[in-house]
C-alpha cells in the first residue's frame, strides 16, 4: 500500500514538473515560435539564387576600396567570422552558445523582418558582444530593384537594429552577393560600408561539417572574412555550420589567430 502511495506521489511530482515547464518555459526562446509565412527570403533561397560572385567581388573592392570591403590586413593574425541571415530561434542559439563557450565575438548581418520575430535573441547578440550590419528587411534580390525600394529596405532594417543594439549600423551585406555597380554608388553616397567575404564556407548548400570545415580552414589567410550563415530558409539545413564551428574556431585559436568583428578587421566605424 504504501509503494502504491509512493508511486502516486512520484507520478503526481511529474505530472505538476511538465506542467509548470510548459506553462512557465525556462527556456524563453520557445516562446518565439517558428512563423513559416513571416520567414520567406523575399528573393528566395540561396540555394537557387547565387552564383559564385568572388571575381566579382574582387574587381569591386579594387574599383572603390573605400566603400566595398572583402578582407583586412594580411600582415596580422586577425580573423572575422560573419553570419548571415539570422536571427532564427534554432541555428543562431546555437551559434551564439558556440561563440560564447570560446568567448569570441563574431559579426551577424541581420535579417530586418526576422528580428522582429526574435527579440531575445536579438537581445542576446547585443549583450554578448556582437556586432550587427544590414541585411536588408526581407532579402530580396537587389540586382532588379530600384534604388527608392533598396533605401526603404535598409531604412527599415537600420531602425530595428537601432532598437536592440542602440546604434544605427553603415555595415551593410546585400543578399547573395549581389549587387550592380550604380548601386554601390549609390549606397555609398548614402554613407553605407558595404562588406563582402573572401572566405566562403558555402554552407547555404547544407554542407557537413567536415566540408564547411574544409572550405574554411583551407582558403583562408591572415585578414579573412568569413561568410557563413545563421539562419536559412524555410526548412534548410544549417547543422554543418553549428557543429563546424567549434572545430573552426579550435583550430585558428591554436594557430594564433585572433577573432574580431568585421569593422575592427577593416578598421572602419560601425555606427553612424
Ligand atoms: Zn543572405
Amino acid at each position: 500500500m504504501r509503494k502504491r502511495y509512493a508511486y502516486g506521489v512520484i507520478a503526481l511530482l511529474a505530472v505538476g514538473y511538465f506542467a509548470f515547464s510548459y506553462l512557465f518555459p525556462s527556456d524563453n526562446l520557445s516562446k518565439e515560435p517558428f512563423v513559416p509565412e513571416k520567414f520567406q527570403l523575399a528573393g528566395g533561397p540561396e540555394r537557387e539564387n547565387r552564383g559564385f560572385p568572388q571575381r566579382e567581388i574582387v574587381d569591386l573592392a579594387s574599383e572603390y576600396p573605400d566603400t566595398f570591403f572583402r578582407q583586412g590586413s594580411i600582415k596580422e593574425a586577425k580573423v572575422a567570422l560573419s553570419f548571415d541571415d539570422g536571427p532564427d530561434n534554432n541555428y543562431t542559439v546555437k551559434i551564439l552558445d558556440t561563440l560564447k563557450k570560446h568567448k569570441v565575438p563574431a559579426t551577424f548581418f541581420v535579417i530586418g523582418s526576422r528580428c522582429e520575430l526574435y527579440p531575445k535573441v536579438m537581445k542576446r547578440m547585443v549583450k554578448e558582444g556582437h556586432r550587427l550590419g544590414n541585411h536588408t528587411w526581407s532579402h530580396p534580390n537587389m540586382v532588379k530593384m530600384s534604388n527608392e525600394a533598396i533605401l526603404k529596405e535598409l531604412t527599415k532594417t537600420d531602425k530595428i537594429i537601432k532598437k536592440y543594439a542602440g546604434y544605427t549600423p553603415v555595415i551593410f551585406r546585400s543578399p547573395y552577393g549581389s549587387l550592380k555597380r550604380e548601386q554601390v554608388e549609390f549606397l555609398r553616397d548614402k554613407g553605407y560600408k558595404l562588406i563582402s567575404w573572401n572566405v566562403d564556407s558555402l554552407d547555404w548548400k547544407g554542407l557537413s561539417a567536415a566540408e564547411i570545415k574544409t572550405n574554411v580552414l583551407e582558403n583562408l589567410e591572415q585578414g579573412s572574412i568569413i561568410l557563413q550563415h545563421s539562419a536559412g530558409g524555410p526548412g534548410e539545413d544549417l547543422s554543418g555550420t553549428v557543429k563546424a564551428l567549434d572545430e573552426i574556431i579550435r583550430v585558428l585559436k591554436k594557430d594564433g589567430y585572433k577573432f574580431v568583428t568585421v569593422d575592427e578587421i577593416l578598421e572602419i566605424e560601425y555606427k553612424r
